[in-house]
């Protein structure tokens, strides 16, 4: 029997573990990938992240970086592993935690591998688990390649022909701004342009350090303010929207409402020659594999900061977790510290 065991092992398990690990106590990572920093090393190959060096700290190891850059997904998987090394964790890869359930003072944790007892259990899954597509996309013929963001990796993944880019959040315009970029063919973008953006760099200064000093990051999800930030569209950081839009073979479709085999209805116009289909169309939350589980109506489970009404069960890295802070890089120490702080 395990006293802690932390399931997910990227930056919101190893910020777990790190405290732990201070505090000599007896743990165990499990993750379902055969590398470390998998979560990252599966999204697109081109991502850079919108936060730079400076904001990329986990506790207690620099981010090996100079400030002012912004790293690549593998940076950001090879400082995962070196963390792993530098503190030596004790991790079980390939081991997916397929169900969890309370018996009596313990939790019984199925995984691929074996079952594994523990008396708490951290679950550091991710903010994103399900990737959603709207229903109608099983009408669409086989003939059209979709893929959604969560398994988009390169242009070269696309048939030739024109491809629709659902979706305007980040993800959607980073893609929609690598596929139109290399190609001449017509890239429609369905989704809403009316939207925020905002700059990497202001006055000289990066956009995270703005959002350091006036307090943008922490503000509590439960204020007026935090309520306001986490309750409004986000903005999309460090894209040229308009630029993006007002390319020659960039089409403007409005919302896609619906699609018949090989025509996809937008809000303008019926699209009969699209030959891929990229739905960056987010996530729904899974907590399915949880017994008991108390869920919010947002489909995440029910907690104060991390702290779950099952006794004994923490969540860490959820979306607004507290803070706006809670699922970065930087922000996540925070969390940790307090629940590690409060668990201990
Ligand atoms: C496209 C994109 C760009 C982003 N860019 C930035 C950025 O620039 N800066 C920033 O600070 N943040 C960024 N984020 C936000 C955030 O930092 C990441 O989403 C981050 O990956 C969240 O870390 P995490 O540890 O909470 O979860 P994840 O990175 O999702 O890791 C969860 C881990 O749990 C494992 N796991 C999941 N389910 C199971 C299971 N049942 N059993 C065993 N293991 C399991 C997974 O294999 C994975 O290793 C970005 C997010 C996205 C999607």
């Amino acid at each position: 029997m395990k006293d802690f065991v932390i399931i997910g092992a990227a930056q919101a398990g190893l910020s777990m573990a790190y405290f732990l690990k201070q505090k000599q106590k007896d743990f165990l990572i499990i993750d379902r990938e055969e590398v470390i920093g998998a979560s990252w090393l599966n999204r697109w190959d081109s991502l850079k992240l919108f936060t730079p060096t400076e904001f990329n700290h986990l506790i207690g190891m620099p981010f090996p970086a100079p400030k002012g850059h912004y790293p690549d997904k593998y940076e950001v998987a090879s400082y995962f592993k070196d963390y792993v090394e530098t503190f030596q964790f004790p991790i079980q890869l390939n081991t997916l935690a397929e169900h969890i359930e309370k018996q009596g003072d313990h939790f019984i944790i199925k995984t691929s591998q074996q079952d594994i007892l523990s008396k708490h259990v951290i679950i550091a899954t991710g903010p994103f688990h399900i990737p959603y597509t709207p229903q109608f996309h099983n009408k669409i013929s086989e003939s059209i390649c979709q893929v959604h963001s969560n398994y988009y990796k390169t242009p070269d993944q696309l048939q030739e022909g024109p491809t629709l880019v659902v979706g305007g959040g980040d993800s959607g315009f980073q893609i929609l701004d690598e596929i139109s970029k290399n190609t001449s063919e017509t890239t429609y973008f369905s989704g809403s342009t009316d939207i925020r953006t905002l700059p990497q760099e202001i006055l000289g200064k990066t956009l995270w350090w703005w959002f350091t000093i006036t307090g943008f990051l922490s503000f509590s999800k439960n204020s007026w303010l935090g309520k306001k930030i986490s309750q409004s569209k986000q903005p999309i950081i460090g894209t040229d929207v308009k630029s993006i839009i007002k390319r020659d073979n960039v089409n403007v479709v409005g919302h896609t409402l619906d699609a018949e085999t090989e025509c996809i209805i937008t809000a303008t116009k019926k699209l009969t020659d699209v030959k891929n289909i990229v739905w960056a169309t987010g996530y729904k939350p899974n907590f399915e594999w949880i017994k008991d589980l108390e869920l919010a109506k947002d489909g995440y489970p029910k907690h104060h900061r991390g702290i779950s009404t099952t006794e004994g069960l923490y969540f860490i890295g959820l979306p607004w977790l507290h803070t706006r802070g809670s699922a970065t890089l930087g922000g996540i120490k925070k969390d940790a510290a307090y629940l590690a702080n409060r668990i201990l």
